[in-house]
């Protein structure tokens, strides 16, 4: 099959730093040229691929993330071939699905946000106007506010395990590692931690005005010795706090169309204790791969049952439900599904 995979802009696929749609771009067209598709991959020049690489820029343009005019340049440039290819993987969010679904090629469309609200809204009224429009859920969960809309298929994300060694010995300190939004929680990860009287390391993006004014309110003030905000982590960086820390919290207070944090802290190991929103019932078998609660209120009770949980069947579910060559065969049945829906 040929296959372009449309990656949003903003960041180099796989990215530097933050960045969960790009990790699951990476590996869908690595995993598709291992599977042995013709695969372009549209996305910034410094992003590294087994794919063919066509980017329209030579960095990924990060300083102007949400700038239509670049978005759509990008876009573009894979849309103008459209001719090309089989079909378009496309992970860029409403204006590709737009755009793109006017074309004469199959497209995919995998939804990476929330539904719930909104955005919803928006997606129902946009694919009202587009007769082929095919949808790619990253969750269930996710599809649950808006049952209706052209779904094709739920591919969940996966990870590749060879970049998230596995160490079953625990550290002392929680780990918390996200977007520094209310929504992710860091604030509440703090609160876990004073009242249990624990070491808490918070790592993540803190780049733009909003993420700032909340960290700056609700995070910074508590900043100590023990508390400790360590920025924005590399790869590397984060898989070491992941493999150390005695458990990750994601006290999320929004419908998580998926939270990839939380397979990640499986497949290093550790446990993660995250609130019932969103796909975490979903992605996190409470009591087996970390530990599920109603509130942030919970969690430091929830300890306990966390340092119970056995590092070795964490890992081999993560193996068995979150492996590459899952998410790609799932992507290339949806793939059929879209090419037979638009012909
Ligand atoms: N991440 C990172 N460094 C940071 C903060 C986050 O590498 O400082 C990564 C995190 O490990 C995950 C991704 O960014 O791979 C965030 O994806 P997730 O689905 O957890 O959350 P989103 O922000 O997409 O809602």
């Amino acid at each position: 099959m040929r296959v372009a995979v449309l990656s949003p802009v903003w960041f180099p696929v796989p990215p530097a730093g933050y960045g969960g749609i790009e990790w699951i771009v990476s590996l869908l067209a690595d995993g598709l040229v291992d599977a042995g598709h013709d695969v372009t991959l549209f996305a910034s020049g410094d992003s590294l691929t087994n794919a063919r690489l066509e980017a329209v820029y030579e960095t990924a343009p990060s300083e102007w993330i949400g700038h239509t005019f670049w978005e759509l340049r990008h876009a573009v440039s894979c849309f103008a071939r459209a001719g090309d290819f089989d079909v378009i993987s496309d992970h860029t969010g409403l204006l590709g699905l737009a755009l793109g679904s006017m074309g004469p090629t199959p497209l995919a469309h995998t939804v990476h946000g929330p539904l719930s609200g909104e955005p919803g809204a928006l997606y129902a009224q946009i694919v009202s106007m587009l007769p082929h429009a095919a949808l790619i859920a990253v969750s269930d969960e996710q599809r649950r506010p808006e049952p209706d809309l052209p779904w094709v298929s739920t591919c969940r994300n996966a990870l590749d395990l060879s970049v998230y060694p596995f160490v079953p010995e625990r550290g002392e300190y929680l780990l918390f590692l996200g977007r520094m939004t209310a929504d992710k929680g860091a604030h509440r990860a703090v609160a876990v931690a004073l009242e249990c009287g624990l070491p808490l390391k918070l790592a993540g993006k803190c780049r733009e005005p909003l993420e700032q004014q909340y960290f700056d309110e609700l995070v910074r003030p508590h900043l100590s010795d023990t508390i400790e905000y360590v920025g924005e982590v590399t790869h590397g960086e984060k898989v070491a706090l992941l493999q150390h820390a005695r458990a990750t919290l994601f006290p999320i207070e929004w419908d998580e169309p998926f939270g990839l944090v939380t397979i990640e802290s499986m497949a290093c190991g550790t446990p993660v204790i995250a609130t019932r929103y969103g796909a975490v019932p979903e992605v996190v078998d409470d009591g087996v791969t970390g530990i599920v609660v109603d509130s942030w209120q919970q969690m430091g009770e929830a300890l306990e049952r966390a340092d119970a949980i056995d590092p070795l069947v964490q890992r081999r579910i993560v193996e068995e439900r979150f492996s590459p060559g899952r998410m790609v065969a799932d992507y290339v049945a949806a793939y059929e599904a879209t090419i037979e829906r638009w012909a």
